[in-house]
């Protein structure tokens, strides 16, 4: 019983080994599988992790992309409102017009939440011309404060911009509690001349943050403003200035027109105390003259040679008055315009020989040379030619006078557009260049040699430019002393 009892017991416990060893070969193959599936799991946390840290980078780089495009964005609606603003106020030259134009678009199309542009005015105080998000009080305690920091106005005059990235601590704080804004730009408005103003853009809350590109765009806009200003402000000068030289030329045109009426009076008068004295005196003289002329003959009785010889020189003198008060009523005549012009077509150079033929016994006896030079082209010419005639016998007279013997007297004719120019020249002794222009006054005679001994009236050379200027031509003189005199005119073709 014992041994089948132990037999039993023995095979018993074989089979709980055998089971408990197919059990424990059981549980290995589990545990490895459990390993393996740890091993797994851990992979895949692992390649989660991965995946979760992409994902976030994702986001993250989306994020810096939308706040890359909005930056963009916004950059690119600035530089568009400041192109806006430079087309605006560049074409105009009015400067209440320059801030009217930049209160309409620009300050809203800039997109900050306070702007203001302040103008210094003649007396240096600064005054709110355009403004967004600021209330008048507001701008009313600004301008003293900014007026009295000195720092800041010269650091702006030396052309700084502050914003509120780039500027020191203790100046970004001062403008940022100024402004009561977080982020600001702070620029000057600057022109030839010194400092015009300065513009201010910023936002209070924080998620506006200003840019370097904002920076940029406000100083630019500054610019911008100064340049428009300064020259609105130098059209406004120019054009004040033409009002005051307008009114001035206005006066002085009124003053000179009733001078000139004075003038024409008082020649007027002249003109005709002139000839009334003239007339007057030309009988008495013509009398004298006769009683010498009849003296001289004898038929009064005999004269002796020292009567004669006075007689001769009243004559002589007489005859120089006549000329004298003829010529003083010939230039009363044509400035009064008592005399007309008797016009008609003639051949210059026909006259120039019927001169020439009168006055060649004078020339002979100086043994003076004659050249005439007459363009092909110079034909007829409207004149009176009487008063030409009397041009050319006094021009030529004149050379004639003041030339020493075996010198040259030459006239040159040539045609110049619608006139005719005429040169009468002399190889004689020539005139001052401090007498040349007053030769064409009344009397005026230079002092020379040759006047000393003949005798002359000053009047011949004004008579033949009055002469000269009722043709509509013009009359000149150049010369060179000791080398010779030529006198140039001019006369209308027809
Ligand atoms: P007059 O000959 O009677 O003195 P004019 O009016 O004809 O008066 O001339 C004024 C002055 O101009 C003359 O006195 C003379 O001094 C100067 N003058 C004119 N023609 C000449 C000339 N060809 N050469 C030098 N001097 C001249």
């Amino acid at each position: 019983m014992e041994t089948s009892g132990n037999f039993f017991i023995i095979i018993t416990g074989l089979v709980l080994f055998i089971i408990i060893s197919i059990l424990i070969f059981l549980l290995m193959g589990k545990f490895e599988l459990i390993n393996q599936l740890q091993v797994g799991l851990s992979k895949m946390r692992r390649s989660f992790n991965e995946l979760d840290e992409q994902a976030k980078l994702i986001v993250k780089t989306d994020l810096e992309l939308n706040k890359a495009q909005e930056e963009l964005d916004r950059r690119l609606n600035g530089l568009d409102a400041l192109q806006k603003a430079s087309r605006l106020i560049s074409t105009t030259l009015d400067e209440n017009e320059i801030f009217n134009r930049l209160n309409q678009s620009l300050m809203t199309d800039l997109g900050f939440e306070k702007s203001i542009i302040l103008v210094f005015d003649d007396k240096k105080k600064l005054h709110g011309r355009v403004h967004l998000g600021l209330a008048e009080g507001d701008i009313g305690s600004i301008i003293p404060q900014m007026e009295k920091d000195t720092h800041l106005t010269t650091a702006l005059l030396e052309g700084h911009t502050f914003s509120s990235i780039t500027s020191p601590k203790q100046r970004r704080e001062y403008i940022q509690k100024l402004f009561d804004v977080e982020h600001f730009v702070l620029s000057p408005i600057l022109s030839q001349n010194g400092i015009l103003g300065v513009v201010f853009v910023g936002n209070k809350s924080n998620a506006s943050a200003i840019t370097v590109g904002d920076e940029e765009l406000i100083s630019i806009l500054a610019n911008q403003i100064g340049q428009s200003l300064e020259n609105a402000r130098l059209f406004e000068q120019v054009f004040r200035s033409s009002q005051i030289l307008e009114s001035k030329v206005q006066e002085r045109t009124r003053e000179l027109a009733s001078v000139l009426e004075e003038v024409q009076r008082i020649s007027k008068t002249k003109s005709e105390f002139i000839s009334a004295v003239s007339h007057e005196l030309r009988t008495p003289l013509t009398s004298i003259k006769g009683y010498a002329s009849l003296l001289m003959t004898g038929k009064l009785g005999d004269v002796p040679s020292s009567v004669k010889e006075r007689l001769e020189k009243i004559n002589t003198h007489s005859d120089n008055l006549v000329k004298m008060i003829n010529d003083l009523l010939d230039i009363a005549r044509i400035e009064s315009g008592r005399i007309e012009m008797k016009m008609e077509n003639y051949n210059l150079a026909k006259l120039i020989d019927s001169v020439h033929d009168l006055l060649t016994p004078q020339m002979r006896d100086k043994n003076l040379q004659w050249q005439v030079e007459v363009a092909q082209d110079v034909h007829e010419i409207l004149m009176d030619i009487h008063q030409v005639e009397r041009v050319f016998i006094n021009l030529i007279n004149n050379a004639i006078k003041f030339t020493p013997p075996q010198g040259t007297i030459a006239i040159k004719v040539a045609k110049n557009n619608n006139f005719i120019e005429t040169e009468v020249s002399d190889t004689g002794i020539g005139i001052k260049e401090d007498d040349l222009e007053k030769l064409f006054s009344e009397f005026y005679r230079v002092d020379n040699e040759i006047n000393q001994k003949v005798k002359g009236t000053g009047l011949g050379l004004v008579l033949v430019k009055k002469i000269i200027e009722v043709h509509r031509g013009k009359i000149w003189v150049t010369s060179k002393i000791g080398v010779g005199t030529t006198f140039h005119f001019t006369l209308p073709v027809s």
